[in-house]
């Protein structure tokens, strides 16, 4: 079962989600966990197993699929 718990209420501005392999965020202005992963996806993050931004996860697609 996956938890994210690299996504966090940030209290006002929504909800912060951290990559897992560097210290890049992305904040997400909305009401709930589910839209704020769902809003950074669409922005190219991963969120899963892992959270990555979209740097790191091209890197890491790239090595896997290429
Ligand atoms: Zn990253």
């Amino acid at each position: 079962m996956t938890v994210h718990t690299l996504v966090r209420s940030t209290g006002r501005r929504g909800w912060t989600v951290r990559c897992d392999a560097c210290e890049h965020t992305f904040a997400a202005a909305v009401a709930g966990r589910p839209e704020a992963v769902a809003f950074a996806e669409t922005n190219g993050w991963i969120v899963g197993e892992r959270t990555w931004c979209p740097m790191c996860a091209a890197a890491h697609t790239a090595r896997r699929t290429a």
